[in-house]
């Protein structure tokens, strides 16, 4: 199936094309049609499936279609997401897939100064891209508006819930119209995100991508059992093993994840580390410098890196097992995205294991052994 199948608009077919994309991804190609003629979206997918557009092409052709009339230039589509570098990253999606029709869009998220936010919500917003905290803020001083919200995006649910953004949610929830489309999206479906989802949908089309599909086949995995103390020097090999290639590095702990960026500079290779003790503009030119090439290694915390698009990531090494096996899926999701392939190596110690038969019944396969 062809994006032009989809009954996209010329001036965004435009922008997919220069953009690179050949076909839409699976999400996208079931998505999109309900989407469009303003159907409620239940999607379940994995990181790295595409969702982005599947839910910004629909806003933008139907924004795009209906343009408003008034002088003044209301918000009408709301898209809600968890952490402030996802919030950058759908920017940068509207604003590519929107840049041949006149669909503008704005962004709020906290940790910086917010006039020049008020200042560009001022000049008017079709699109927001929100992150909850801030966007309440600027909803109780009165500098934003959502009783004309047509079209409503919650992105990364399951995460928005694990980061306790639930009553903030609820609080947004409030101040939209009852009449509204919404899109909701998560990687995972617990039963508190699939009882939200039930009290907020209308007669939804569900979308389930299995993670087989996203995850197993395009990444290889492997893991090397190694003593704990051994760790530092394999990890140094292995990222100069990987010679120019982009590495990211995933660390459970804040402090974890400065030691092994201390590691690293010892043995001569330049990283960077973002985590939740960052400034906001650090982690940004961080993952900035990452994306660009400049620096060839990250490393992240698991709440610092869920969700980053970062393209041409072709190796991602887990320093340590997450305790969460889910959070393993969603760490080696950053590499072998969009039909990419890509590597994940696990060092994984003895105090591990249970970790990693955990991790290996959740992905439903036995991680090949390196040494
Ligand atoms: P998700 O939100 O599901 O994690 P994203 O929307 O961030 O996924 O997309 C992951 C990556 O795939 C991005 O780099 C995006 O540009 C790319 N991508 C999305 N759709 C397509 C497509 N149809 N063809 C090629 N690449 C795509
Ligand atoms: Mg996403």
């Amino acid at each position: 199936m062809t994006f032009q199948e989809l009954n996209i608009i010329e001036p965004i077919l435009k922008a997919l094309d220069e953009k690179k994309y050949i076909k839409p991804t699976p999400i996208q190609e079931k998505a999109i049609p309900p989407a469009m003629e303003c159907r409620d979206i239940l999607g379940c997918a994995q990181t790295g499936t595409g969702k982005t557009a599947a839910f910004a092409i629909p806003i933008i052709q139907q924004l795009y279609k209906q343009q408003h009339q008034g002088k003044q230039r209301p918000i009408r589509a709301l898209v809600l997401t968890p952490t402030r570098e996802l919030a950058i990253q759908i920017e940068e999606c509207f604003r590519h897939y929107a840049k041949y029709t006149n669909v503008k869009h704005g962004l709020v998220f906290g940790g910086v100064n917010q006039n020049p936010q008020i200042e560009k919500l001022k000049k008017g917003v079709d699109v927001l891209i929100a992150t909850p905290g801030r966007l309440l803020d600027l909803i109780s001083q009165g500098f934003v508006k959502l009783d004309a919200v047509e079209h409503f995006v919650l992105d990364e649910a399951d995460r928005m819930l694990d980061m306790g953004f639930i009553h903030d949610i609820k609080r947004v929830l409030m101040k939209l119209p009852k009449k509204k489309q919404t899109l909701f999206f998560s990687a995972t479906m617990p039963p508190p995100i699939a009882a939200l989802s039930k009290s907020i949908l209308y007669k939804p089309i569900r979308i389930d991508i299995t993670p087989e599909s996203s995850v197993v086949e395009t990444i290889e995995q492997f893991v090397y059992y190694v003593e704990k103390e051994d760790k530092r020097k394999l990890l140094v090999s292995l990222v100069k093993e990987a010679q120019k290639d982009s590495v990211l590095v995933f660390s459970r702990t804040k402090h974890g994840a400065d030691r092994i960026a201390r590691i690293l500079c010892r043995a001569g290779i330049g990283s960077e580390a973002i985590h939740g003790n960052k400034s906001q503009t650090a982690r940004q030119n961080a993952l900035t410098n990452f994306k660009s090439g400049k620096t060839r290694v990250m490393i992240a915390t698991d709440i610092a890196a869920r969700g980053l698009d970062i393209q041409d990531l072709p190796l991602v090494i887990n320093y340590d097992l997450p305790d969460v096996p889910e959070t393993y899926v969603h760490r080696i999701g950053r590499t072998g995205r969009a039909g990419k392939t890509g590597k994940a190596l696990t060092l994984c110690s003895q105090d591990e294991m249970s970790m990693l038969l955990d991790i290996q019944k959740k992905v439903g396969i036995t991680i090949p052994a390196l040494c």
